[in-house]
């Protein structure tokens, strides 16, 4: 059988991420995104090979856009596209795995919208302007809450009244699941342990930030909650804070639920600690050049980070491996090593050379001999998203 195609859509609420997949190759056929929907300046922006192209496509909207990414995808495929897989960010309780959309599917996603009012009907948006211009192909939805759907009551758990639980939903399900899967599956692959047989934590580290406890190819625990707010500290989200927060800026300052919400995923973070950037390269060139916030960001970021690594060692029999994963876990060996010199206790500790070697794509250990595996492993999630498109089409 030839190796097939798979066009994976990941979807918000202006903006379309698309790649093209192919089951032998691990470079895209084709990738890109198309931004600024419903806007006069909406852009298509795509790579192939080593091309880059763009096209203004004004006022188009997700079908508009999608309408336009046809011929490109099927040039690219050669017109062999097999099959459709949407990145889906909230499956509640419903999806503990992918599935292939149907009616049921889809009522299932539009059913879990009041979870995540932000993303779920972006990423419907995607599915149903796909089924009517792909009408005959396979598509799949993949979960980012899937993997976790493994924790243990007592780690998903709230310490609130149970009928918030059973009548609400309220719980907590973690995302990034794809990222965690992909990464841990390859790790193992890279240490030589089966993967159904070994303990790993897992740091996932781009503008959003988690972390995860991997035991036999399951999730155990995982850093984010009933939303992707709670946990570490993030590019522009807070992470954990005070709980009491929320009523104390209402009652001391007046804070309307808006304001607070605003504060705590757009204004927090790198950005508010700094008063500079989310983003971790400017942070550390200011930090280069003395900048104060800059600097106490990055101390903040690796030590609540480092905090909750030692808090998820508690889900783990054993630990194989430490996997750094993301756009900072990839590129940032000065994140990478502070997060480690808080974790002595667990007996990490880094090889210089081989922690300065990894970045940019280079996949590798970087742990002194002698001490527990240290891996930095690029994340794939479109990858991740195709595979398991593939493995609902040959079913
Ligand atoms: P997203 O969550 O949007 O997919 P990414 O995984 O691309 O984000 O991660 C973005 C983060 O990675 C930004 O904070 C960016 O500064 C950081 N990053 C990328 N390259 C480097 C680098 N060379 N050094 C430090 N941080 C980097």
């Amino acid at each position: 059988m030839p190796a097939r195609n798979i066009l994976v859509i990941n979807c918000g609420s202006s903006s379309i991420k698309f790649a093209l997949v192919n089951e032998a190759h691990s470079q895209f056929a084709l990738s890109g995104i198309a931004e600024r929907l419903g806007h006069p300046e909406a852009l298509l922006r795509w790579q192939r090979g080593g091309e880059q192209d763009s096209l203004m496509i004004p006022g188009a909207d997700h079908r508009a856009a999608l309408a336009q990414l046809l011929p490109l995808v099927q040039g690219a495929a050669g017109g062999k596209l097999h099959g459709i897989g949407h990145r889906v960010v909230h499956g509640g309780e419903r999806f503990t795995r992918a599935h292939r959309i149907d009616a049921q599917v889809l009522e299932a996603i539009r059913a879990t919208a009041p979870l995540a009012p932000l993303h779920n009907p972006a990423n419907l948006l995607g599915i149903e302007a796909a089924l009517k211009l792909y009408p005959t192909l396979p598509q799949v939805a993949v979960f980012d809450t899937a993997f976790h759907q493994t924790l243990p009551e007592h780690a998903f758990r709230y310490a609130l009244p149970e009928s918030l639980y059973r009548e609400h939903g309220l719980r907590r399900y973690g995302f990034h699941g794809t990222s965690h899967r992909y990464v841990s599956h390859r790790a193992a692959e890279m240490a030589g342990l089966a993967f159904g047989d070994s303990s790993w934590l897992s740091a996932h580290l781009g503008n959003g930030c988690s972390t995860c406890a991997i035991v036999n190819g399951q999730s155990r625990d995982t850093s984010m909650g009933l939303t992707p707010l709670e946990g570490l500290a993030m590019g522009t989200r807070s992470g954990d804070v005070d709980p009491n927060l929320h009523a104390h800026l209402n009652r001391s300052l007046g804070w309307s639920l808006e304001r607070i919400e605003r504060l705590l995923n757009h204004e927090s973070g790198l950005l508010g600690l700094s008063g500079l950037s989310n983003d971790m390269r400017s942070l550390e060139q200011a930090r280069d050049q003395g900048h104060a916030g800059a600097t106490l960001a990055i101390e903040v970021f690796c030590y609540r980070l480092a905090k909750s690594l030692a808090a998820l060692s508690c889900a783990l029999p054993q630990l194989d491996g430490l996997i750094f994963t993301g756009g900072i876990g990839e590129n940032s060996p000065l994140v990478r090593s502070k997060t480690v010199t808080h974790l002595k206790l667990l007996n990490l500790s880094l090889d210089k050379a081989a922690n300065a070697r990894c970045i940019r794509g280079v996949a590798g250990a970087i742990h002194t001999q002698g001490h527990p595996r240290v891996l930095v492993v690029p994340t794939n999630e479109e990858r991740q998203i195709a595979l398991d498109t593939l493995t609902l089409l040959d079913h």
